[in-house]
């Protein structure tokens, strides 16, 4: 194979954001395969999902979302604890920062590793890190379930932790009188899914399960275009679990066999490249995504913390 870029550090190039009106009052942002926003207008507030990676890119999507509604941001809600979907929350000056449980621990154990590393594999969504006031910490902290009445006659909208997936504290949110669904990095419309953190046997199994239960007709998920429809969005979670259940085909077999990571790589490689490979961020994922499978797989239930060294070593043995 021949010597490739770090991660994402030679992707430059703009992404178009385009702001989606899904329903009254709902509001996707979604930018060719760059990290996805969302919010929901209550009687007299806005929800918002996702932070984004720094304040002043936040700050450029809080001004499309302006154009529609001018309700002060009572709730910041994020999905889960990814720099480059939290570290903008200042932004957004919410009254409550809500997240679940785990996502708080990770923060705690890993917040300041996973910004370096993440600024590192992807430097163009960091637009002036200088912005980033410190790490973001959540003010409101549960466990399963959270709703909150959106007033009127606009019904709830619930958010849920459906087990452990892309990360150990990963939540949804769900409008449930709408049918639609901002999923997160629990599924990913035609983008790679990027599993450094994941549980991958639990996120392919129960977890989808959940999500597929919910009977969404339309899903935001983490990057990628809005699915529209009940087959749309039931192509997504099968897509997602499609690389899941791959990837655990593969590695799994190499590490049975007694091979090492490095085939492990090549094997999940060749088998997701034809339906996959041109998606965004496929070869900046997949060395992350192995290697945290091979180590689930042999035993290690607590993902261990990716630093920008580590980041450097492992896409040094498996993709130079
Ligand atoms: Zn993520």
């Amino acid at each position: 194979m021949s010597s490739k870029p770090f991660a994402s550090s030679a992707d430059l190039a703009a992404k178009d954001q385009t702001l989606e009106v899904l329903a009254e009052g709902v509001y996707a942002l979604t930018a060719e395969g760059d990290p996805n926003l969302g919010a929901i207008e209550g009687e007299d507030f806005v929800v918002c999902f996702e932070a984004l990676a720094t304040p002043v890119a936040a700050r450029r999507w809080l001004a499309m979302l302006r154009e529609h509604t001018d309700k002060p941001v009572k709730y910041l809600v994020l999905s889960h604890y990814h720099a480059v979907r939290v570290l903008g929350a200042s932004a957004f000056d919410a009254e409550v920062i809500v997240a679940h449980e785990q996502t708080k621990v990770l923060i705690a154990e890993r917040g300041e590793q996973d910004w370096a590393s993440e600024y590192g594999r992807m430097p163009r969504l960091f637009d002036q890190p200088e912005s980033i006031p410190g790490l973001t910490w959540p003010t409101a902290t549960f466990s399963d379930r959270f709703t909150i009445d959106l007033g009127g006659e606009r019904g709830e909208l619930v958010l849920q932790h459906l087990g452990r997936g892309h990360t150990a504290g990963d939540i949804v949110a769900w409008l449930p009188k709408q049918k639609i669904l901002f999923a997160g990095d629990l599924v990913e419309a035609q983008a790679a899914l990027y599993t450094g953190d994941a549980f991958h046997r639990d996120w392919s199994g129960a977890t989808l399960d959940g999500i597929a239960a919910l009977g969404a007709e339309q899903l935001v998920g983490g990057r990628g275009a809005v699915a529209q429809g009940a087959g749309a969005v039931s192509a997504a979670i099968e897509q997602t679990r499609g690389f899941l259940t791959t990837m655990i085909d593969e590695v799994g077999s190499v590490q049975a066999r007694g091979g090492t990571l490095k085939e492990a790589f090549e094997a999940t490689h060749a088998a997701l490249s034809p339906q996959f490979g041109k998606w965004p961020i496929f070869e900046h994922c997949l060395p992350f995504d192995v290697a945290r499978l091979w180590e689930e797989l042999a035993g290690t239930d607590w993902p261990t913390i990716w630093t920008a060294e580590r980041d450097r070593e492992i896409w040094a043995r498996l993709q130079d």
